[in-house]
């Protein structure tokens, strides 16, 4: 989340753990992930067995932690929750890896950004519940195998293809979790407005969930900015045009999209003559981080269609360049 710096994707809201969903009833679309993940859970409780671990692939904001959290409560087991960047040293780890209660789930986040002698660690806790721990130097080294208790890992990435194959194949299962359709977005806001006190109608909610680029902490996000203009503006309730004048305030256009995607649309057409451009080569000239470029702004473009990447870079298409022209 650190990642995130840009203005137009402040990360954490307040009220977030209030808005996040305690039960798989509150957890609005991904049908298919949650369905798989309900028969591995049903399994593991009917066996008395820890949970197979897990690898959730998906753009920040669509709802990873939360499902891992889902889980651990589903399985009855305690949640604890790291991120790859904060094990910096093996010795972290080993700490947290050797005084797991049984059948934690430990949640990773950005899992892609664990350190290799880190990572190594992981290969065998996961596989066979123990770690090395070696003794002494060079001629004298000695390893000692050393138990660790039963734990589920949950690991969460942007990047599935920056994890290497032996981290990766340790994970019994694999899911994608994808952008949400306004009329999934629409419902989370009807619930975060009602837990905030929020008065919003039907084509509010959807209006603002047709904004949220596809994911629920945006859609959340945005929902207090629009409660704030209404507020001001005197009205008791987000109507759709409400939605509209306050997000277009807010940087936001009709498409959905933000200033930082139509500041990246238009330098592919005005710099890069439409591409092919390497990501690189983008985020010098606007002056970003190419991660937040690959991880937060290109993932929704590409599903829009506006962008295709080649073998030679990202080039606009048909419709990424009609924009580009509008102005
Ligand atoms: P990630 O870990 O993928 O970055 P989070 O799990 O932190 O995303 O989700 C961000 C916020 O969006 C949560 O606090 C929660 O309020 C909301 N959210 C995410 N997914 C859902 C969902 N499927 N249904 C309802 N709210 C969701």
């Amino acid at each position: 989340a650190d990642l995130l710096t840009p203005e137009e994707f402040p990360e954490e809201i307040p009220d977030a753990n209030l808005l996040r969903p305690r039960t798989f009833d509150h957890y609005v679309g991904q049908k298919d992930v949650i369905d798989s993940l309900k028969v591995a859970i049903q399994a593991a409780l009917l066996r008395e067995d820890t949970l197979d671990h897990i690898l959730l692939h998906g753009p920040p904001g669509l709802g990873k932690t939360t499902l891992a959290a889902l889980v651990a409560r589903a399985m009855g087991v305690s949640f604890l929750a790291s991120s790859g960047p904060a094990l910096e040293k093996g010795g972290d780890l080993v700490g947290i890896l050797t005084r797991l209660a049984p059948g934690t789930l430990l949640f990773i986040d950005e899992i892609h950004r664990l350190p290799r002698p880190v990572e190594e660690i992981l290969y065998s806790a996961m596989e066979d519940f123990s770690i090395d721990v070696v003794f002494d130097r060079g001629a004298a080294a000695r390893t000692f195998r050393h138990r660790i208790p039963p734990f589920t890992l949950v690991g969460a990435t942007t990047r599935a293809g920056l994890l290497s194959a032996p981290l990766r194949d340790r994970f019994g299962i694999q899911r994608d979790l994808d952008f949400y359709q306004p009329p999934e977005l629409a419902r989370i806001l009807e619930r975060s407005a009602g837990i905030l006190g929020i008065g919003i109608d039907p084509e509010g909610s959807l209006e603002i969930g047709r904004r949220s680029r596809g994911t629920p902490r945006i859609a959340n996000r945005l929902l207090k900015r629009v409660r704030d203009f209404s507020q001001v503006n005197g009205h008791s309730v987000i109507s759709r045009d409400v939605a509209q004048r306050a997000l277009r305030m807010e940087g936001i256009d009709d498409r959905g999209l933000n200033r930082i995607d139509r500041r990246f649309i238009e330098t592919i057409r005005v710099v890069y003559n439409g591409g092919p451009v390497g990501i690189e080569a983008m985020a010098a000239t606007l002056q970003m981080d190419p991660d937040t470029l690959i991880d937060v702004v290109e993932p929704y473009l590409l599903k829009e269609g506006y962008l295709a990447r080649t073998p030679a870079g990202r080039r606009l298409t048909a419709s990424g360049w009609e924009i580009a022209t509008e102005g």
